[in-house]
């Protein structure tokens, strides 16, 4: 029956690999409603036929392996409870040492581990892949430093939430998710606080703009906005990539705005402030907070799932699976399995509020700066950057998209020419 189970998991992930291949590869159209042809947000008007080809080449495989990793991780998992890896990393963890939670550490440590070597083919593949496209700079040292920052970080989350989740559902064997998902709070919030003056810096450099005469121009328009000049920062990354980008982070006193170097240098002082504008409008409107609270909602009604889930699994094949009783720690791997599923099975309905917002953004910073040669622009030029895709395939962008499509963000943008050209 294990065997059986194992062939059949394994047939499915390849099945479900070769579907998303044939969909990307053969299936998906990704080229323009006719409507569009010759507008700004064609590509062909923007991008040179190396650069055009390029771009759908290098999208395709990587929104092949986007949709490949997940659920490589729940084929690993469960590989791991029904070969009974879970059940000896626990024992090596008891023969090892005597105090419970030094056992933990010593779970996860295997645990993680594990997952780290399995999952590595699929990061290293997608690291060389945008060295091979120019879109990544990084070097392989470099690059494995921040995996190595990544695992102990990781790590050491989950080294401070598994004995505290674990002990819960030890206590309270019908209430745990709801006991764990109250000390989520607290702990989330304090992690947003710490993440852009104690994370973030483990892994780049931030420090105020270097441009002066650019900090001036940006800093009337975050007056405009009604926000304090002392939250904007730059970001070192020119030495790793080509790609573009700015985004808000962080909650209270560490909110700021983090414009990337590379974004500095590629684009006109007009064409930076459209993308500015953007990011205030995510702190004016407190896009981070309702970001929180939904996170929050829905991790409510996870836990709570994976909580009936765990114990369904547990009662129908807790023999194949090795879990005999869902509080012991062996089950680690069915949570994160069961979690990775449900936020996988719950990223269609949060890449649509994010795309919300993106929209709210892009209205706002075109409000704002009135310049739609420069906003059009300054996105044609994050399109070439990035060789990203117009017009994505139906399924990335329900699954893969925060924000919309070039193709709708820059026919905003062209509409709003237009409309205003009349006047
Ligand atoms: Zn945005």
């Amino acid at each position: 029956m294990v065997r059986k189970m194992g062939v059949y998991a394994v047939l499915g992930y390849i099945l479900y690999g070769l579907f998303f291949y044939w969909y990307l590869f053969y299936f998906a159209n990704t080229n323009l409603p006719f409507e569009y042809e010759g507008s700004k947000a064609d590509p062909s008007t923007f991008l040179n036929g190396r650069e055009l080809m390029l771009s759908e080449e290098y999208s395709k495989i990587r929104n092949l392996l986007f949709f490949l990793s997940t659920p490589f991780e729940w084929l690993f998992y469960f590989l791991i409870l029904l070969f009974g890896f879970s059940k000896a990393f626990k024992n090596w963890a008891e023969n090892s040492s005597k105090y419970k939670l030094l056992q933990t550490a010593i779970y996860l440590i295997w645990l993680s581990f594990f997952a780290y070597l399995a999952t590595f083919p699929l990061s290293y593949i997608s690291f060389s892949l945008s060295k091979t496209y120019n879109i990544s700079t990084q070097s392989f040292a470099s690059w494995m430093k921040d995996e190595l920052i990544d695992f102990w970080l990781n790590y050491g989350t989950w080294l401070i939430i598994v004995p505290v989740l674990y002990w819960l559902m030890k206590k309270s064997q019908k209430r745990w998710w709801l006991y764990g998902w109250l000390l989520s709070i607290p702990f989330t919030l304090f992690m947003m606080f710490l993440q852009p003056v104690v994370i973030d810096p483990l892994y780049h450099d931030f420090y105020p703009l270097k441009n002066k005469e650019l900090e001036i121009k940006i800093l009337t328009l975050a007056d405009k906005a009604e926000i304090p000049a002392q939250h904007v920062f730059e970001v070192n990354m020119s030495d790793e990539t080509n790609a573009l980008n700015a985004y808000v982070t962080g909650i209270g006193s560490n909110a700021r705005i983090v414009l990337w170097d590379t974004t500095l240098n590629k684009l006109t002082d007009s064409q930076i402030l459209f993308i500015m504008a953007h990011e205030m409008c995510h702190y004016v409107e407190k896009h981070i907070y309702f970001g929180i609270a939904g996170y929050l909602l829905i991790s409510l009604l996870g836990l709570y799932l994976t909580y009936r889930i765990m114990n369904w699994v547990a009662k129908r094949w807790g023999n194949e699976l090795k879990i005999s009783d869902t509080r012991d720690i062996r089950s680690l791997p069915l949570f994160f399995m069961v979690l990775s599923m449900l936020l996988f099975a719950a990223s269609p309905i949060t890449n649509f509020t994010s795309r919300y917002q993106e929209t709210r953004a892009d209205k706002y910073a075109i409000e704002m700066t009135k310049n739609p040669e420069a906003a059009i622009t300054s996105f044609q030029e994050l399109t070439r950057s990035g060789l990203s895709q117009v017009n994505p395939p139906l399924l990335v962008k329900v699954f893969r998209y925060t924000h919309p499509s070039m193709l709708d963000r820059i026919s905003m943008l062209e509409d709003y020419e237009i409309k205003h050209r009349k006047k």
